[in-house]
């Protein structure tokens, strides 16, 4: 067979997925497999566009127009004992992060920050393998405290729990609980070491269990394979996690990632299309690294192609976009945000 044939077959099959994800998960709501997935992620540049315009329609349709909006701030900074090879947060490298914890009063006028955006979230975040009693207790206390003097929901991302732990959270009114994947269970072993990913989703489990939201994200473009991407989206999509946040590497220096390459803007754009077409209910966030993978220009074509929150002002070692530039973005797309009480 003739190059030129075999191009025009893998065309004609590649092409084909779009017709299938549209009946499948636009009309139907049926997320893709991995193997769809796969041959999303393959599609030429030249049908990126519909791609994207497919992942809008999806999201429009099963999330709406609406979008999520949250902030999060980090009670301790760095000093982790694990060794995810992506993160400046670990203590195990040569890293320039340096262990900083927040007090208690920060903490509440962050959270008060975070609401007067028009947020409905705020994320409580520490840089720990799971935490100790006395995280937990000024976790509470802190949680007391913002309870008391700002309407807004309150997620935690404290590691790995125990199940006690878990109940502790629920019950203290935790609503939401982050604990990411990463990456796909295959690439897992190749960037953490000190931990598996069978006691990551022992805490998902947990977590979901328990009752409260599950917020389970991904990082995409630490060199693993399109197969792996779509490996990934297919064990999110397994937890039917209530959030994805979506996080693309931003090579920090001192990590073992370090040279790691950018990932290309459509690369990335065709990972928020797949997983939005892996999971069409799911709420799938912009979090780190997009204002470098994408920029401005790309940061609009993901909200139109798939996204639908956002993580406003900084995260948790590198600087985001302004929070105005996010929020002026959403008024132009005409995207209200999504109020607190429907979140509730
Ligand atoms: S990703 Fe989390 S667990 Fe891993 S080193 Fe960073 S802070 Fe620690």
């Amino acid at each position: 067979m003739a190059g030129s044939e075999i191009w025009a077959r893998r065309e004609r099959k590649l092409t084909s997925i779009l017709e299938q994800a549209r009946e499948q998960v636009a009309v139907r709501g049926i997320g893709l497999d991995e193997q769809q997935l796969l041959r999303v992620l393959e599609l030429p540049d030249d049908d990126v566009p519909e791609l994207l315009q497919l992942a809008h329609e999806v999201r429009l349709e099963y999330c709406g127009v609406e979008v999520e909006v949250e902030g999060i701030i980090s009670v301790k900074t760095g000093g982790c004992p694990e060794d995810c090879h992506f993160c400046s947060q670990s203590g195990v490298f040569d890293s320039p992060v340096r262990s900083v914890w927040l007090n208690i009063p920060e903490l509440v006028q962050a959270a008060k920050e975070t609401a007067a955006t028009g947020a409905s979230e705020f994320c409580i975040v520490a840089a720990v393998r799971g935490p100790d009693i006395k995280l937990m207790n000024q976790i509470k206390f802190a949680i007391d405290r913002i309870r008391s003097e700002v309407d807004i929901n309150i997620a935690c991302s404290l590691g790995m729990l125990t199940q006690h732990q878990v109940n502790q959270l629920r019950d203290w009114g935790v609503h939401r609980y982050n604990h990411n994947l990463e990456t796909a269970r295959s690439f897992f072993a190749e960037v953490v070491t000190t931990h598996t990913y069978e006691e990551r989703l022992e805490t998902c489990h947990m977590v979901r269990e328990a009752g409260m939201e599950l917020c389970c994200g991904a990082l995409i473009g630490m060199g693993e394979t399109l197969a792996q991407r779509a490996e990934l989206a297919t064990q999110l999509a397994a937890l039917d996690p209530h959030e994805v946040p979506m996080n693309f590497l931003n090579p920090r220096p001192g990590t073992p990632l370090e040279n790691q390459g950018i990932m290309a803007g459509r690369d990335a754009l065709r990972a928020i299309a797949a997983f939005r077409l892996a999971m069409p209910r799911t709420v799938l966030r912009y979090a780190g690294g997009r204002e470098l993978t994408l920029g401005d220009l790309g940061t609009r074509e993901g909200l139109l192609g798939g996204i639908n929150a956002v993580i406003v002002g900084n995260y948790l070692t590198t600087l985001g976009r302004p929070a105005t530039a996010d929020l002026d973005l959403l008024v132009e797309l005409n995207m209200p945000i999504r109020e607190l009480q429907k979140t509730l």
